[in-house]
Order: structure tokens, then C-alpha cells, then sequence
């Protein structure tokens, strides 16, 4: 396998003979060839790499690069710059970034777009004043991409049939919470392609938009068709939507607006942080929404995260210490032996609850990635999420309005078939799809 190193090893190792021969064209022409070949090798190499970001770090003696690959950083090649190579500079160029000692104190924001091999590609360059220089992030979005369809998001079919009764819905609010970078605008465009037919209207008002789409009356609220967000929301509430997607939601004021539309005959989707989809409800109140106006507008609420999938070329089991996963079954109220969820009586908090003796499972194979020329020796290929869906139907309509506490919510949910996380991460590490490592802490910091 030709690495990266490699590659640019050679590229060094030609410039340098070329120099040497005094062949071609002055010098000078040819360091600017080298750092723009350079250039090219780099974002070349993180496409065929499938990485999605591109990190170039000044260190005290070099530049680090490391790309983001399946969510993970690896470190790829050290760059000694030289009068020969001004990789930084030649990027911010790219970019229209200044490239003088003044404007290199602020943090910059800015994007290029080239073609490598026959696609079209959009690089977003940050940069950062560090005390070593500018530090510098590249997040690579492909043009051509096209939309994910809802099937191939990774949900398994029973919290997809969720999802889909949810969506078929006329009007009410639908919300997906997770971290920055955890899937969810993924997830609202795989459900907005799915509802994007000619008999019905959808507006969207996203920061930025990241994918056209076709039939979309999509509104970048960066490249303001209003004084503010709230009267950007306003005038998309004019244009007579049957859909409408709010990038996200930003303070009470919008909110409350979103949460009217969608008890007025709209669709209305959005993404606000919260810790679970049924703790979603506990999120907007706390934001000082009306209980009524939540149980009335809110239809559903999806929770997500990305994890790595293991690579199919070569997926191997392996034996695990029992301990890590008896702990997330008993601390995620989850039975062992049949990966479902337990609905308690009493509160996830309650210490009884939590100091009872965890049951060992019967085993099953855990699985991992021993790394292979496809996944380019990782162990990792491409991502997958890991969701608990909620349909708020009737029953938790009421307890949401007789202020039942949120794991009662919760239990009433369970007996209605909700599947949490845990369960939907621990059936995925059973299949073999992820690596239990990679959901550990994403499963004990859900924990309330
Ligand atoms: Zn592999």
C-alpha cells in the first residue's frame, strides 16, 4: 500500500532533483509547483481517505496533518516548512484568507471549492492563532452528495416504522437532539427527502445550507433575509409552508413561534440540544414553554449519536471482560440476556435501583475491526448512528399535561414499545455493526 508519506516523499525527493538539474522553470515557479502539488496531494488524499476533516496543526518543529476519519483522528504526515514550502499561506490563498502577520492573529472562517477526481468538492477552512501559528481545520463536504435515503441511516426497522408513523403526520413538531457532528442534519434531510413530493410546500431555514435540493424553498439565515432569526421564522410562516425545517432552535421567542406552527396545521421539524428524546420534554420546559403548547405540538423526538462501523472486510469477535458491559445494562435499566429495556417504578436515581447486583449475560460474541487494506488498515468503514425514537401519542400527551416526572414518561413509553438508545446501541454491538467500546461513554453520560 502507497501511503501518504510516501507519496509526498516523492514529491519532495522530484522538486528537489529538479533544483539540483537547474532543468524547467526558475525556482521560485517551481517551490510555488511544490507547495501547490503539495496542496492537492493533501486534500487529494483525505477524499480518497473519506475523511471528513482535515487537520493542519504548527508544532514547534513541523506541521502536523491528521484527518478526521469515521469520527476518529489519525495522524498522517509531518511537514517541515520551509522557504521552499508555505503550505498555510498557499490555503489561506485558496480561501481568500489575508495572508499578512496582522490578519493572521484573528481566527478566520472562509471556503474554497476544487474538483478532484471528476467531483466537486467544498472545503470550509477555520483557522485558529495558536502560540505556535495558525492552526488550521478543513471540513470536506462533497457537492455531488446526494440525499441519504431514511433506510439507510441506520435505523433498524422497528424504530424506522416509528419514525415513518411519525413523519406521516400533517402537522406537529418533530425535534432531533444529539452532539454537533452526531448525524442530525443527516437525519432531517433523509426525512425531508422522503416528504419531498409536488403536492406539498417546504420551507426550510437552516445556518448554512449545506445541501440544494430540489423542490426545497431553502432560506440561508447567514445570508440575511431579515433583520433577525425570529422574523426570518415569521416570513417563512407567510409563505404559506405545509413543512417547515428550522435549522435550530435558538431562544424562547422562536420557539414559542415553532411551537404554535406546528399546533396551527404544519409540519414543523427542528434540532435542539436536550439529553434524551423523552428528556425533551423536560428541555422545553425549562426553556419556559407552556406544558399545554408541549404536549400539543410535540409529535416526536429523535436522539442520535454517530458511531464508527466496523469495517466488513474484517470483522473478527473477540472476548471481552464482562464487567464494562454488566455496567451499562445495569446503570441504562436494560435487561442482559434479552437487550430490551426494564420499566421501573421508581426513578433511574433511585439507589436501590442502582447498587443492585448486575446479572451477567449470557454471552455473545463483541466484535471488532483487525484492519485491512479496504478500510486502509482502521478496522473502521463509514458511520452509523445510534437513535431512540419517541411517538408521542396519546397516553403521553396526558402525562406530559398531569406533570408526570419524566421517568414515568418514560415508563409509559417503554410499555408503548419505546426503545432507548442503549437498546438500539447494545442490538447494534450484537450484530456486530459497532465496536461496545465506541458506545460506552456515549451510553453512561446518557444516563440521568
Ligand atoms: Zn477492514
Amino acid at each position: 500500500m502507497v501511503t501518504l508519506k510516501d507519496k509526498y516523499s516523492k514529491l519532495i525527493n522530484a522538486a528537489k532533483e529538479k533544483k539540483k538539474t537547474g532543468w524547467g522553470k526558475p525556482a521560485q515557479d517551481q517551490d510555488a509547483t511544490l507547495t501547490s502539488d503539495i496542496v492537492d496531494l493533501i486534500l487529494s488524499e483525505a477524499i480518497s481517505n473519506r475523511a471528513s476533516d482535515i487537520h493542519l496543526e504548527p508544532m514547534q518543529h513541523c506541521i502536523r496533518l491528521r484527518y478526521r476519519i469515521d469520527g476518529k483522528l489519525y495522524n498522517m504526515l509531518e511537514i517541515v516548512e520551509s522557504p521552499e514550502i508555505f503550505l498555510l499561506a498557499r490555503i489561506k490563498i485558496l480561501a481568500n484568507i489575508p495572508t499578512d502577520t496582522v490578519s493572521s492573529r484573528k481566527a478566520w472562517d472562509s471556503r474554497f471549492s476544487m474538483a478532484i477526481a471528476g467531483q466537486q468538492y467544498d472545503f470550509r477552512v477555520a483557522t485558529f492563532p495558536t502560540v505556535t501559528g495558525d492552526k488550521m481545520a478543513i471540513r470536506v463536504l462533497n457537492k455531488n452528495s446526494e440525499l441519504v435515503d431514511l433506510k439507510k441511516i441506520g435505523l433498524r426497522p422497528e424504530t424506522l416504522s416509528v419514525l415513518e408513523q411519525i413523519i406521516q403526520r400533517k402537522s406537529g413538531l418533530l425535534i432531533v437532539s444529539g452532539p454537533t457532528g452526531g448525524g442530525k442534519t443527516t437525519t432531517l434531510y433523509s426525512i425531508l427527502g422522503r416528504l419531498n413530493v409536488p403536492s406539498v410546500n417546504i420551507v426550510t431555514l437552516e445556518n448554512p445550507v449545506e445541501y440544494q435540493i430540489d423542490g426545497l424553498n431553502q432560506c440561508d439565515i447567514n445570508k440575511k433575509v431579515s433583520e433577525d432569526f425570529t422574523s426570518a421564522l415569521k416570513a417563512t410562516l407567510r409563505q404559506d409552508p405545509d413543512i417547515i425545517l428550522i435549522g435550530e432552535i435558538r431562544d424562547l421567542e422562536s420557539a414559542e413561534i415553532a411551537l404554535r406552527a406546528s399546533i396551527t396545521g404544519h409540519f414543523v421539524m427542528t434540532s435542539i440540544h436536550a439529553n434524551s428524546a423523552i428528556g425533551m420534554v423536560e428541555r422545553l420546559i425549562n426553556m419556559g414553554l407552556e406544558r399545554s403548547l408541549i404536549a400539543y405540538a410535540l409529535v416526536g423526538s429523535i436522539s442520535q449519536h454517530l458511531v464508527p462501523r466496523i469495517c466488513d472486510g474484517c470483522r473478527v469477535p473477540y472476548d471481552i471482560d464482562p464487567s464494562g458491559f454488566n455496567k451499562i445494562c445495569s446503570q441504562c435499566g436494560i435487561d442482559p440476556n434479552t437487550l430490551t429495556d426494564k420499566i421501573f417504578k421508581k426513578g433511574k436515581h433511585d439507589i436501590q435501583y442502582m447498587t443492585e447486583e448486575p446479572v451477567l449475560a449470557e454471552s455473545f460474541p463483541f466484535y471488532r475491526g483487525n484492519g485491512c487494506d479496504l478500510c486502509k488498515g482502521t478496522g473502521y468503514y463509514g458511520m452509523t448512528g445510534v437513535y431512540e425514537i419517541v411517538e408521542f401519542t396519546e397516553d403521553l400527551r396526558e402525562a406530559i399535561l398531569n406533570n408526570a416526572p419524566i421517568v414515568e414518561i418514560e415508563n409509559i413509553a417503554i410499555m408503548k414499545g419505546f426503545q432507548s438508545m442503549a437498546v438500539d446501541a447494545l442490538q447494534k454491538v450484537k450484530s456486530g455493526r459497532i465496536h461496545f467500546d465506541d458506545i460506552y461513554h456515549i451510553l453512561l453520560e446518557k444516563i440521568r
